[in-house]
């Protein structure tokens, strides 16, 4: 087993029918590279497997498929994402044609095939070699990581120490299933854990609780903040970007931060913590009564 560690590590799988790669990379230069990487190896590219759809896990898909012709697997409902990636920039815009800034590499991949659609809990068997799909929903929608034998492929599931201080808060879209995903992660046995985002670890455990530790503060923090009255959606934003230093340097950054603030709000509320109240034309987020 390799791993292509770069800004988005990619994994490499020996099987009997040859590499299969986790996950892609960001573009098309990231595609090549894996098939560079193949080549030194001698070995054919046999597959692809997908964690989840955001743009810089699954960009290099298109180019490998062109050249490769190999066959895709990606979870169910990120398969949606991967086969039309004109949708991520539009949900991160709240459903309406996004603005042209949006329309970038970062935020919207080229499109992919996908050939096998798989769900959390089953296993892919590919040239002899069994993969478990394990369910870390909660930075995205449908999220999995793949365990290979002793080692977790974690995907986006928590990130390295450094990104994750990069980022001030990570991106998700649903605090409460991220935080049960890295409870998981921190009970798993896995030999080795590695991210979508820094190093692999043979010890995740300070790590884990770093991005767990990052969760539980944005989450007292947005409980403090709403004890002293309620608060729209991007006010409190504004309020919590220099709290932990959230990059706000453009509309890509802006949207993605929107979304992760919202995806504790909504926990919140699903939790009986906060409320929705409509006033004058504004949607406020409100302590629960
Ligand atoms: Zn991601």
């Amino acid at each position: 087993m390799h791993v292509l560690r770069a800004a988005v590590n990619c994994g490499l799988v020996e099987t009997d029918a040859g590499l299969v790669a986790i996950d892609t990379g960001l573009d098309r230069g990231a595609g090549n590279k894996i098939l560079r990487h193949a080549q030194e190896l001698g070995l054919p590219l046999a597959a692809i497997v997908n964690t989840h759809a955001h743009a810089d896990h699954h960009g290099g898909n298109a180019q490998l498929v062109r050249r490769t012709g190999v066959p895709v697997h990606a979870p169910a409902v990120e398969a949606a994402v991967i086969r039309e990636p004109g949708f991520e920039p539009v949900y991160l815009f709240c459903g309406a044609e996004p603005v042209a800034a949006l329309r970038n590499r970062f935020l919207q991949a080229e499109p992919s095939p996908v050939d096998h659609v798989f769900r959390a809990g089953e296993r892919i068997t590919i040239g002899g070699r069994e993969m478990e799909a394990v369910d870390l929903g909660g930075h995205s929608l449908a999220q999995v990581g793949i365990r290979v034998g002793e080692v977790l492929f974690a995907a986006d599931a928590f990130f390295g120490q450094e990104p994750l201080a990069k980022h001030g808060i990570p991106f998700l879209v649903d605090a409460g299933r991220m935080r049960d995903s890295l409870l998981r992660l921190a009970s798993d046995g896995a030999e080795w854990m590695v991210p979508g985002h820094g190093d692999a670890l043979r010890e995740p455990e300070p790590t884990l609780r770093a991005n767990l530790a990052v969760l539980d503060r944005a989450t007292a923090w947005i409980g403090e903040r709403l004890r002293h009255g309620p608060a729209a959606t991007e006010d409190l934003l504004a309020e919590i970007t220099p709290v932990f230093g959230l990059r706000m340097t453009d509309p890509g950054s802006f949207v993605l931060n929107r979304t992760a603030l919202l995806g504790f709000l909504s926990t919140l509320e699903r939790e009986g913590a906060v409320a929705v109240a409509l006033e004058a034309g504004r949607w406020l987020w409100t302590e629960a009564a």
